[in-house]
């Protein structure tokens, strides 16, 4: 996923409010994004090369990258852990995209693999850290 990915992620994008206040969406983004190697290059002084999802999400869209996370016994979730961002990927844990491990040399393909590939669950940053029912009421 990279900036240039901005038009398609928008169109899969619901057309609804990821959050209900600002409040709620810096929340969010400081528990996830601010470590996750997607938004690195606008940690770093250069927001044109940030991570696209939180721009979808500016324009009033979710991104259908964040999956709703936990709720406690209450029907509550937490700030921190409101979505969980499937894209997530901490930014000291490797290689941007998953690098499929490659056919043994001379392997025939008895499907190809293409079809088969998608977006990868990455862990969230640390589950414990989020419970639910810290924050906003859904
Ligand atoms: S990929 Fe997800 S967790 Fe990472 S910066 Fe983008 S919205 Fe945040």
């Amino acid at each position: 996923m990279t900036p240039e990915d901005y038009d398609v992620l928008f169109e899969q994008s619901l057309d609804e409010a990821a959050f209900s206040n600002s409040d709620e969406g810096l929340g969010w983004t400081e528990a996830n994004c601010a470590t996750c190697v997607h938004d690195r290059p606008a940690r770093q002084g250069d927001p044109a090369r940030g991570c696209p999802l939180i721009l979808v999400s500016l324009m009033d869209r979710r991104p259908v990258q964040w999956i709703d996370g936990p709720l406690d016994e209450h029907g509550a979730y937490s700030l921190a852990g409101q979505y969980h961002c499937v894209e997530y990927r901490h930014e000291d844990d490797g290689p941007t995209d998953p690098e499929p491990i490659p056919d043994p040399p001379g392997q025939l393909e008895l499907f190809p693999r293409e079809p088969y590939t998608g977006v990868r669950m990455w862990l969230r940053p640390n589950p414990a850290a989020f419970p639910a029912g810290k924050g906003a009421v859904s």
